[in-house]
């Protein structure tokens, strides 16, 4: 077979995209404004939520929210082990403590049991995440926050309005997933979404925030506190001081600065009118790997079901019974032969930074095992039909000597 060459998850941007950002420029109002807001409309009707706020990043998204439900020194916040940083790094930026959590055996997603005694009187949020693209078991943590309603108490109003540990979903790979008919952003209390270039739904960089209904929730006044702690506190935006005569504002906190720019909120657009099309794509690409996967013994997320529908972000595949080493061989001779494959995740207790808090991948024991037998396939809307035989063909042959 000829060589080609397959990256692991490169953008797929149109000339629509191109246009727009191309517009945009021409505009004359490059930054946060109209585009912006429309990204932040067409999502709130795509995630079936009354607002969205857009942002720089999925962890600017996560961090906000933290802020905004009051979350900060002296609180708990519960992790997932098997997850990229962002998910605990947002926390530690608001100045909680993280407690990793372990996975279920033979599973990326958290030992739920393990979540559930892990919530002590300090525990203000649970940070789920939905990997791969796969919508998590919130009936179940929604049930252990309510099981521990009776050792939590508010520190805010919007704490007080969910009266039980937060429930703050990284969506980053998520976008567009469902389960039990709802979409992801209006299951768990909070979500945060990334739009990073690597993601199925890209703004280059960027991310939003967005909240389900809530009873009691002022979802204006949420928004609003959430472009204050976006625009340095200034009590009106750029837009709002192009007004005739307007210029004086406010300052009212010293907050931060991780707004979206109308640039971003053009490539958005475009790419949410495309994205269904893309979902389809990325569905009938995860069929095909299923089928090979399936057919060598090969353990892969399962994406689709009766009552789920995944995003399809990632292809997360196991080889039973493999060492790290013998993974990494694995990925060594797929790269040779063109194709770039990628392990999602190392586990957080194993990076540098954790492990100077004292973490130890010892009391891991099913994250670590999940680890050494994963290899992620590249799964993205650029992919040929030509291309998925390629790689599907080459991970047989490249696999068989290890099953
Ligand atoms: C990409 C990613 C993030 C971070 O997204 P940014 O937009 O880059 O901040 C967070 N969590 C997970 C699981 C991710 O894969």
């Amino acid at each position: 077979m000829k060589n080609r060459s397959i990256s692991f998850s490169p953008p797929d941007i149109s000339e629509l995209e191109i246009q727009e950002v191309c517009e945009t420029l021409r505009s004359g109002w490059i930054t946060t404004g109209p585009r912006v807001k429309e990204f932040e409309n067409r999502l709130a009707e795509y995630f079936h939520t009354n607002k969205v706020v857009c942002l720089n990043s999925a962890t600017a998204s996560e961090e906000l929210i933290l802020r905004l439900l009051g979350i900060g020194e002296g609180d708990e916040v519960l992790v997932p082990a098997y997850t990229y940083t962002s998910s605990a790094s947002a926390a530690i930026h608001v100045g909680a403590v993280v407690k990793f959590i372990d996975s279920q055996l033979d599973s990326c997603e958290m030992d739920y049991d393990a979540m559930e005694a892990a919530i002590t009187e300090k525990t203000k949020a649970i940070i789920p995440v939905d990997l791969g693209g796969i919508v998590c078991d919130y009936d179940r943590i929604f049930e252990a926050a309510e099981d521990k309603k009776n050792l939590f108490t508010a520190s805010n109003n919007i704490q007080n309005a969910i009266g039980r540990v937060a429930i703050v979903a990284d969506c980053a790979h998520a976008m567009g997933a469902s389960r039990h008919g709802k979409m992801a952003g209006e299951i768990a209390d909070f979500s945060a979404f990334s739009f990073h270039a690597v993601k199925n739904l890209t703004t280059a960089e960027g991310g939003a925030a967005t909240w389900r209904n809530i009873p009691g929730l002022d979802d204006q006044a949420v928004y609003h506190q959430f472009q204050l702690y976006s625009l340095h506190g200034q009590s009106k935006d750029a837009l709002a001081k192009t007004q005739l005569g307007s210029w004086e504002y406010d300052i009212v906190g010293p907050w931060y600065k991780c707004n979206m720019t109308d640039i971003m909120g053009a490539i958005g657009l475009r790419q949410l009118e495309r994205y269904p099309q893309l979902l389809t794509r990325r569905k009938e690409i995860i069929g095909k790997y299923d089928a090979v996967c399936d057919k060598l013994g090969v353990k892969h997320l399962v994406h689709y079901g009766e009552d789920f529908q995944s995003s399809g972000h990632l292809y997360l595949a196991r080889v039973p019974g493999i060492s790290c080493e013998q993974r990494n061989e694995i990925i060594t001779q797929m790269a040779k032969r063109g194709i770039a494959c990628n392990v999602h995740y190392k586990p957080l207790p194993m990076m540098t930074a954790y492990k100077k808090y004292g973490w130890d991948i010892k009391d891991f024991p099913n994250a670590y095992h999940y680890f050494e037998e994963e290899i992620t396939l590249p799964l993205h809307t650029k992919l040929s039909d030509e291309d998925v035989e390629y790689v599907t063909a080459n991970f047989e042959d490249v696999v068989k000597k290890y099953l």
